[in-house]
């Protein structure tokens, strides 16, 4: 921290808490798990928390959002994982469109905001990782080339989750040849793609089978032409406004690992205790205690760094330092959450019923999306420390 900060770390929004746990007391282990089974999305789910207003927290309320402070949309997703579900499904929804918010033009804000408050139009897809250039951003091939009052796109993302269920996709596409930017960062550009328009007309989406349920897809552009006034921002900065609602992704995303290592602690405090072997409750062999106790500190020390970087998101201040330890913490203390439940549980972690192995798989996913634990230290290590740029 470079400036001091007076905040409130105990704003828990316990009313937005129960809002949440009631929605989710019908959809239960059952629910996801089924749906895990198909690869299906949770449109049900999806609806319910769009009704509530959940999913437009973070839009102004000028906008018909709920104009919720950060930590507030942070605790919803939180609260959604440490009931047993998933918000992956309809997390985006609440950060792409800070972009837009920040960068959109008046009329794009005033066309795309109340409708996606609304619920009417989905803004899910994200569209940034291509498979050649991965992590380095800078690299990445998908053109947007100028033509009249259109931009014609080719290329490729890959991982472009819910791009088969929502109707706009924010994409990030080269519109200035790396060799001919000063800077490798620039030349990039956002658009807001309606997707209801593109598919089957240069736009091709295909779903990846993956690890866990998160309706992720490759899309494959060719010659899609798009109205020039989807360009979101400034031409050739896109990469920049994306950047600028990272910190807010990473620490509303962490909610989630800190939700999951709370149903990990909760659900194997409980079996701990149930589970007889050798006359007594495994609980009380420090072997089982132990590494359940260490995970609950960890959730713990994560949470509180997310609480100040939500904190100083939202006072206007510097906040990369926190959100990426947040990120790297929470992610981590969800893993060993993940790994003491399962140890816990012995062979019954296995059972799909008990929803373990299907936590433990999409809790894995914190560490690799959407950033990766290597890039959040790199960050750390340039950034925070004044080490050497190590890429
Ligand atoms: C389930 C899921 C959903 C996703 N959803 C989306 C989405 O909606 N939209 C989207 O755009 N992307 C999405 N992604 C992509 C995700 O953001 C990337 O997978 C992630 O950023 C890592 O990029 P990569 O897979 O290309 O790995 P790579 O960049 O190829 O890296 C591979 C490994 O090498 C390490 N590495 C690379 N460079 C360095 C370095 N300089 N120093 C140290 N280590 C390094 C990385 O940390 C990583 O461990 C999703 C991914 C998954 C798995």
């Amino acid at each position: 921290m470079t400036e001091p900060l007076t905040m409130t770390l105990g704003e828990d929004f316990p009313e937005i808490r129960e809002g949440v746990r009631r929605i989710c007391a019908d959809f239960p282990g059952a629910y996801w798990r089924e749906l895990d089974e198909r690869e299906a999305y949770p449109s049900e789910f999806v609806q319910a928390m769009t009704d509530a207003g959940f999913l437009s927290a973070l839009i102004p309320e000028e906008f018909g959002g709920a104009g919720l402070p950060l930590r507030a949309a942070g605790v919803i997703l939180e609260e959604v994982h440490a009931c047993g579900g998933n918000a992956g499904a309809t997390h985006a929804q609440m950060y792409t469109m800070g972009t837009v918010l920040r960068h959109g033009s008046p009329a794009q804000k005033a066309k795309y905001l109340p409708e996606i408050a609304a619920g009417r139009l989905r803004l899910q897809a994200f569209g940034v990782t291509e498979p050649t250039s991965g992590t380095d951003t800078t690299q990445l091939k998908t053109r947007a080339v100028r033509d009249g009052d259109h931009y014609v796109v080719n290329g490729q993302k890959i991982w472009t989750s819910r791009a088969l269920y929502s109707d706009l996709m924010l994409l990030l596409a080269r519109t200035t040849p790396l060799e001919q930017v000063k800077k490798r960062t620039e030349g990039l550009s956002v658009f807001l793609v309606d997707m209801r328009e593109a598919v089957g007309n240069g736009m091709t989406i295909r779903p990846i089978k993956a690890m866990i349920n998160h309706n992720t897809t490759e899309v494959f552009f060719d010659n899609l032409r798009i109205p020039a006034d989807t360009l979101v921002g400034t031409e050739g900065q896109g990469l920049r406004h994306i950047m600028d609602g990272m910190n807010a992704e990473r620490i509303l995303v962490s909610h989630e690992s800190i939700g999951d290592a709370k149903w990990f602690v909760r659900t194997a405090v409980k079996y701990a205790n149930e589970r007889v072997v050798f006359g007594r409750p495994i609980g009380q062999n420090q072997g089982i205690q132990f590494p359940i106790a260490k995970a609950y500190a960890q959730a713990q020390a994560a949470e509180l760094m997310l609480r100040r970087a939500a904190a100083a998101f939202e006072a206007g201040l510097p906040c990369g330092e926190e959100a990426n330890l947040g990120k790297l913490l929470s992610a981590e203390a969800a893993w060993e959450a993940g790994e003491a439940c399962m140890q816990t549980h012995g062979g019954f972690a296995y059972a799909r019923e008990y929803d373990i192995e299907r936590k433990w798989r999409e809790a894995r996913v914190q560490r690799t999306a959407p950033i990766s634990t290597n890039l959040i230290l790199s960050y750390i290590a340039e950034h925070v420390l004044g080490l050497p740029r190590s890429y």
